[in-house]
């Protein structure tokens, strides 16, 4: 645990055009483009809805385990590389939770995240956060 515990944390997800790749170094416009989007824009909070993988409700999820952000990575339009952020995040003081709550929209008072333990709903780790202001894009990994 790093001062005030900011630790890195991965972030794999969707790519919908070439970046990185033959010298382009042009982000696009696609707004299904997260890739772009997180490097033009900054993460976004998703909206709160009933999808599989929001265990813990609307947040931003990373995770220490490349191997499972890489669960997340999706190319398209033929692109067979994939993209993974790897981020500064402000995880402060984090709630451990090991089964699922989608309702939520924020830590437990008290709390700056929610830490996703494994053991009961979760295979892997994972940490959750409900502001965009505390995760940092520091690196893109780009790999097959
Ligand atoms: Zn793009």
């Amino acid at each position: 645990m790093t001062p005030g515990n900011e630790n890195r944390r991965f972030h794999g997800t969707k790519i919908n055009c070439f970046l990185g790749l033959d010298g382009n170094i042009t982000t696009c416009d696609s707004t299904s483009c997260y890739v772009c989007r997180i490097i033009n824009e900054s993460y976004r909070l998703p909206p709160l809805t009933n999808r599989t993988f929001q265990r813990f409700g609307a947040g931003v999820y990373l995770s220490a385990t490349s191997s499972k952000s890489n669960d997340y990575c999706k190319s398209v339009n033929n692109n067979e590389y994939k993209y993974m952020f790897l981020n500064n995040v402000l995880i402060g003081r984090g709630k451990k939770l090991k089964t699922n709550n989608k309702s939520l929209t924020s830590p437990s008072p008290g709390f700056d995240s929610v830490l996703g333990e494994n053991g009961e709903d979760l295979n892997y780790d994972e940490v959750v956060v409900y502001s965009v202001d505390q995760v940092i894009p520091k690196y893109l990994i780009i790999y097959k």
